[in-house]
């Protein structure tokens, strides 16, 4: 059933008695349940079709009615001066001449206030104020109808009447425009005007005068077809401007359900990466525990296949989670003091091995003129650098991979860093050049069975250079190699402004043995790897498995270091710490506190910090990177100048 269909009958049934024949002047004629003929639908109607938009619909017509007779509230008033100037009624009836003047005042008075109150008005109670309208409208009409015959019968036919006629003929016109938005008004309104004309001159007058009758009936029949048809085009509009709106709203409210679906999915994944990560660093720790035991060769060789196996797992999740936090618009780009050749080194350095097997010789490139310490995101720079290298040894053979960060020029303190990653591999075709950016694109098909990968490393570049203000460009020979190059905009950092205090008093060579730590872990995988690690160095720990039972364990015993998983059951690690926080506030202690989690989110760190929290380390637990926190973190009375030996 149609919206539109319903329209008149919803009216007619909010008003009773004579008022539903008002009602029915109201809206368009439509046959209950079919769309009126003359509304051309241009858009298939919505499926909002609830009382309320009709009910707004009847609103636009109104208020569109008030603005239109706003306009010419006051039309009857200089129409009556004229018409008694040029017939003298001014003078030969003078009273009659007053009272229309003063009632045309009045009711264009009313009609004002009515139509320029319209909002409060037609809120409070839309069907008394088109009732109010309606007598508003009529009873001037009634004035302008009686005055033919009352002309007729003070002058009788002449030039007197012909001058009133015109007059009426000429506000019946001007109806058309005004009142169309309601046709049943607008034709009462021409009936009542220009009715008494054709009665006066078809039943009283004679002769040629009668035949004016007819032509006045040729015009009221004209004005009510221009009515009708302005009164469509009206409704037409009216109605697909309306439609124009409910879809551009159903439209927000789709984009509002995209952007929340996007997001739930990033959280979906950001939950899903982290229980996948959890047993992971269970698999690769453990299994590094294992490779460093007695092992024979073939035990040895499965062991490390297990391991790369694990590690390449942990790259696509980490890939897979990067890429929908891009797409998500979730990734924030940090701007923090660093230094470059470190970043270069990091990244370097795991690539050596795979490298030299490869017979590959790596280069690195460092200008002298760039500054020692930049700000920006040197993780992000990292993560690129990291995987357009990795890229340059995976697709070389007997070659040379250069890594080069060159000083492009500066401005001030902001120096255009160019970082180009060369290579002398297999390189990359004209084709492939156009579609090698897209998300798990690869070369050709058989680049995943020969090389591996996902295909969104560069996809992940690509959009993180992005958002670092640069551009990923690609120059490539097939057979001759490649160079990936961007250049990035960073403000130099003063030696002085990068020295930063440490937190706590931090010893180069702290004694780690004889550390008590409290370790909360719900993974008992997890916990056990931990352990492992943390006995190899002499460390006692105590473990508990949520965050209720490290509070209570804190406040009965004493902690050097507490490492503190974040999602946990019955109470999670923020929680946790902000209640050991609460517990030390007396004691003047704070006890170091280092988050433990498989969630690697930007900001998380942040997060872990702002929770009360003193330092944050991930899952797999790297035992290098173990160590060197730890050894942040080791209290001052404890720390001893002794070489570590994990
Ligand atoms: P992945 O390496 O995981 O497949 P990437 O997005 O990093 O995904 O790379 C996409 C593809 O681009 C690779 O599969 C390879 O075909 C091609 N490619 C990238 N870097 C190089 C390079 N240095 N030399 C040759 N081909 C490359």
């Amino acid at each position: 059933m149609t919206m539109w269909g319903d329209l008149l009958l919803i009216n007619n049934s909010q008003v009773g008695g004579k008022l539903t024949d008002l009602a029915r002047i109201q809206s368009p004629r439509i046959n209950s349940g079919n769309f009126p003929d003359f509304i051309r639908i241009k858009m298939a109607p919505t499926e909002n079709t609830d009382t309320g938009h009709i009910e707004e619909l009847n609103g636009l017509a109104n208020a569109e009615l008030a603005r239109r007779s706003l306009r010419v509230s006051f039309i009857f008033i200089p129409v009556t001066l004229l018409v008694a100037k040029v017939t003298g009624l001014h003078q030969s009836a003078p009273k009659v001449v007053l009272a229309y003047l003063v009632m045309f005042l009045i009711f264009g008075l009313l009609r004002t206030i009515h139509t320029r109150d319209f909002e409060k008005r037609h809120k409070k109670n839309p069907d008394a104020w088109l009732r109010q309208y309606v007598f508003l409208t009529i009873g001037p009409a009634l004035a302008l109808g009686a005055s033919i015959p009352l002309v007729y019968m003070h002058k009788g036919a002449g030039w007197d009447l012909i001058v009133c006629m015109m007059s009426l003929t000429g506000i019946s016109a001007g109806a058309t425009a005004s009142l169309s938005a309601r046709f049943k008004i607008f034709r009462l309104f021409q009936v009542i005007v220009l009715g008494p004309s054709i009665i006066t001159l078809a039943f009283f007058a004679s002769g040629k005068e009668q035949a004016l009758s007819f032509l006045v009936i040729l015009f009221l029949a004209q004005v009510m077809v221009l009515g009708r048809y302005f009164h469509k085009e009206f409704w037409s509009g009216l109605i697909n401007q309306h439609e124009l709106k409910i879809r551009a709203k159903s439209l927000e409210e789709a984009n509002i359900k995209a952007q929340q679906a996007v997001k739930i999915k990033g959280e979906f994944l950001a939950n899903m990466s982290h229980e996948i990560r959890t047993p992971l660093n269970g698999i690769i720790g453990l299994t590094d525990l294992v490779l460093e035991s007695e092992l024979n060769e073939q035990q040895h060789d499965y062991l490390s296949d297990v391991k790369i196996s694990g590690e390449t797992l942990l790259t696509i999740i980490n890939e897979i989670l990067d890429f929908s936090k891009i797409e998500a618009g979730g990734i924030v780009i940090e701007k923090r003091p660093f230094s470059l050749s470190r970043v270069l080194d990091k990244t370097i350095r795991p690539l050596r091995f795979s490298a030299e097997s490869k017979a590959n010789t790596l280069v690195v490139e460092l200008d002298n003129n760039l500054p020692r310490k930049l700000k920006g995101d040197s993780h992000r720079l990292w993560q690129i650098l990291t995987n357009l290298a990795g890229n340059a040894v995976k697709f070389t053979e007997n070659g040379t991979i250069t890594v080069k960060a060159s000083l492009e020029g500066r401005s001030g303190d902001v120096c255009s860093v160019r970082l180009d990653v060369k290579d002398t591999g297999i390189g990359i075709s004209k084709a492939a050049q156009e579609t090698i950016f897209d998300a798990f694109s690869q070369a050709d098909g058989s680049t995943t069975r020969n090389y591996g990968g996902t295909g969104l490393g560069l996809a992940i570049s690509k959009k993180l250079v992005e958002l670092m203000g640069g551009e990923l460009v690609l120059n490539s020979e097939e057979n001759k190699g490649s160079t990936f190059s961007f250049i990035l905009e960073m403000k130099e950092v003063s030696e002085a402004k990068s020295q930063k205090i440490p937190k706590t008093k931090k010893n180069l060579t702290p004694q780690l043995s004889g550390l008590n730590i409290l370790l909360v872990e719900d993974n008992s995988v997890n916990a056990k790897l931990a352990t492992r690690l943390l006995n190899k160095s002499d460390i006692q720990v105590e473990w508990v498995t949520d965050g209720s039972q490290a509070v209570e364990a804190f406040q009965k015993n004493s902690y050097d270091i507490v490492l503190m998983d974040v999602q946990m059951p019955v109470m999670d690690g923020f929680e946790a710490t902000q209640n050991i926080r609460k517990y030390e506030k007396g004691t003047g202690k704070q006890t170091p506190i280092i988050a433990l989690t498989a969630h690697a989110l930007d900001g998380y760190r942040e997060l872990c910090l702002e929770k009360g929290m003193d330092d944050y380390l991930t899952k797999p637990l790297n035992p290098k990177i173990l160590r060197e926190t730890l050894s942040i973190w080791v209290p001052v009375e404890k720390n001893q100048v002794e070489p570590q030996s994990v």
